[in-house]
């Protein structure tokens, strides 16, 4: 029997699925999200790098999926996760209703949209802050689309509508350490941070004073922690997209921190199309509930990919390049 069939391995009792999943919104330019899925002795773990990341960069999220399968997560500190609404470059009339509507009390305003005005953004922020009223936090997102003087300046006339902090408002870690100099609003790296070294280089160059962490780019919720006291900045955890059983991944990161200041990034289960778990982790009142949902057999079949084959290469690919126990044994 085929490992990759979905069936009980000869070698582990590991069970693989590959997963194809239709957006609801576009990101990152994906029409589809798709991964690997893949139970071991501790649970389910997911392995969702994007497209262009080679087995060397693939590397760490395998680890965090096999952490999820083979060693479990740390306990838990809270049993409930605050998370922002991402409010996307729409105008002002839509971005109120979806802030209105979330039930969150902080909103991620996408901001530097490309063919957009700078009007285009306040305006957007302004809405944003009449929904959550003076009591909700505001936050806006850049993307790293503003030069140093662009950013100076946006941020101050942002922060008119009280920016509880500006995300990658710049590309590079020297133009976030100008602008952090210039303006009295918190910087929060999220691009700058996508190895485990990151934050400490974004820390040592003064650039950030808010960390954006991602499980399985940090290859697994332990190393995540540990990068988070390393580094000594407040952490945001965010999601790269993933199914509830990745995103369970991050809600136990978010779970484990001594401190969590800000809501986290890890509502993003409606822009999914589907999910392959019982119970998925769907905010309700802008909170997840700490849990680890299990997959359902019929939301896995409904969702398995097509085409198994590549997803499979990229495992064995990635695994000659992480060290420690193979994550799946090639019984075949
Ligand atoms: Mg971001």
């Amino acid at each position: 029997m085929s490992w990759f069939g979905g069936g009980r391995s000869r070698a582990g009792g590991q069970r693989v699925r590959v997963y194809s999943i239709p957006m609801r919104t576009r990101f990152r330019g994906l029409t589809r999200r798709e991964g690997v899925l893949l139970q071991g002795p501790a649970g389910w773990g997911e392995f969702s790098p994007f497209a262009e990341y080679g087995p060397a960069e693939c590397a760490r999220w395998l680890a965090a999926a096999r952490e999820a399968a083979h060693t479990g997560w740390p306990a838990p500190l809270r049993d409930r996760i605050p998370v922002n609404v991402t409010i996307p470059a729409v105008g002002p009339d839509e971005a109120f209703a979806m802030a209105k509507m979330s039930g969150c009390r902080t909103a991620k305003v996408k901001v530097a949209e490309r063919g957009q005005g700078d009007a285009e953004d306040m305006a957007r922020v302004e809405a944003v802050r009449d929904a959550l009223g003076a009591d909700g936090r505001v936050r806006v997102d850049v993307n790293g689309r503003w030069d140093v003087d662009h950013a100076a300046r946006m941020i101050r006339a942002l922060d008119r509508w009280e920016l509880e902090y500006v995300e990658q408002p710049c590309a590079t870690l020297a133009e976030l350490a100008l602008v952090r100099r210039r303006v009295d609003v918190p910087i929060a790296a999220d691009e700058s941070i996508r190895r485990a070294e990151d934050p400490l280089r974004v820390r040592a160059a003064g650039a950030a004073d808010v960390a954006v962490l991602k499980v399985q780019p940090l290859g697994g919720v332990a190393e995540a922690l540990r990068v988070a006291e390393a580094c000594g900045l407040p952490v945001v955890v965010s999601s790269a997209v993933e199914t509830s059983v990745g995103l369970a991944a991050g809600v136990a990161l978010a779970a484990a921190l001594p401190e969590l200041p800000y809501a986290c990034g890890l509502g993003t289960l409606p822009l999914l199309g589907g999910d392959v778990v019982h119970g998925p982790l769907r905010p309700v009142g802008g909170e997840i509930a700490v849990r680890r949902p299990v997959p359902d057999e019929a939301a896995l079949r409904r969702h398995e990919s097509a085409d198994p084959g590549p997803w499979r290469r990229r495992v064995l690919e990635t695994q000659a390049h992480l060290g420690g126990p193979p994550v799946l044994g090639a019984d075949r």
